[in-house]
């Protein structure tokens, strides 16, 4: 539910900004059956199908025309195949959305291939918490998703959303180099979206990155979750709009009142409510953090002077030409 704060900035700063049409290119859908009990008991995101985030995203963009790309819920000893099959029979209640298959390394391509087959999948969502390596902060890309995984990827020219792991995100020596090598030699078909502004969420991995992911071919990022103005200035400014799309990470990861806060080069997801945060000099009400990335990106849009046409490109055309969607068409 929103606050009346909440209304305040829909009203008086986003509606003006958001289109009508919007394309989420990062949402996530869960069913808690598919979690092991172990795991379970450790995510405490909600149970959301297609109808419940249908519900959330008209409370929040009201009357916009919304589809969206859904990446599952990527959890150590989720039921993968079952997981997979009940998001691909989810979103059939709406054509014009997309999904990505959740891999795990061992996921075996007769598999990946036997589900391309049935469903129509539109690329692949490795992630990092499933590494072979055991460890989902230092790990490499190949460590999540594997070569043959990336062999069939390129054979087909699947898209494969990618949350950079590795302390430095997309300032690490490592996620640049192999970047570089599966781009422009190894997997040259395979189109990658980097997620959470290639996994900045402070001004510094894009900082750093951008002169060199900007000569990459196959390239995009998704916005979601990025709530401080700095890095989304950084990507506004050195990159070309073309490859950058909307995404919320809706809903468990935004839809609460806080933010991802930085703190020099560090940052951290901060939730208002498990804290008694102290508003000494003003109306202290936070706001929900999809509102805060909302602000950020309008106002890093106004600093950049982004037309109103880059800011639709955003929001649903670089969708539109990328995933073959069709606006007004009903579903
Ligand atoms: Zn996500």
């Amino acid at each position: 539910m929103l606050s009346e704060q909440d209304r305040v900035i829909w009203e008086e700063e986003l509606a003006q900004f958001v289109p009508q049409r919007v394309f989420d290119a990062h949402v996530h859908l869960l069913d808690r059956r598919h979690l092991s009990q172990v795991e379970g008991a450790f995510l405490n995101w909600k149970d959301t199908d297609w109808n419940a985030l249908q519900d959330c995203a008209q409370q929040l963009f009201p009357g916009r025309e919304l589809h969206c790309l859904v990446l599952g819920t990527p959890s150590p000893g989720i039921d993968v195949e079952s997981h997979n099959r009940w998001i691909a029979q989810q979103i059939q209640l709406d054509s014009q959305s997309r999904m990505n298959r959740l891999v795990t390394p061992t996921c075996k391509t007769v598999e990946i291939e036997r589900d391309f087959a049935e469903w129509r999948f539109n690329g692949l969502k490795p992630y990092r918490l499933f590494s072979v390596t055991g460890d989902p902060h230092q790990c490499r890309i190949a460590d999540f998703l594997t070569h043959s995984q990336l062999e069939f990827a390129d054979e087909h020219r699947l898209w494969v959303t990618m949350h950079l792991s590795r302390y430095h995100g997309c300032a690490d020596e490592l996620n640049l180099s192999d970047l570089e090598e599966y781009t422009t030699k190894r997997y040259p078909n395979v189109r990658w979206i980097l997620a959470h502004c290639a996994r900045s969420f402070s001004y510094w991995p894009i900082r750093q990155a951008i002169p060199i992911l900007r000569q990459m071919p196959n390239l995009w990022y998704d916005v979601s979750a990025v709530t401080d103005l700095r890095p989304l200035i950084t990507l506004f400014q050195e990159e070309d709009i073309k490859r950058i799309f909307y995404g919320s990470d809706l809903v468990d990861s935004t839809f609460f009142r806080g933010k991802y806060v930085t703190l020099g080069r560090a940052w951290c997801g901060l939730n208002a409510d498990q804290y008694s945060l102290r508003f000494p000099h003003c109306d202290g009400r936070p706001i929900l953090a999809i509102y805060e990335q909302l602000l950020a990106m309008k106002h890093a849009a106004e600093i950049v002077g982004l037309s109103s046409s880059d800011i639709e490109d955003i929001f649903w055309k670089n969708a539109e030409s990328a995933f073959g969607v069709k606006f007004g068409q009903g579903t």
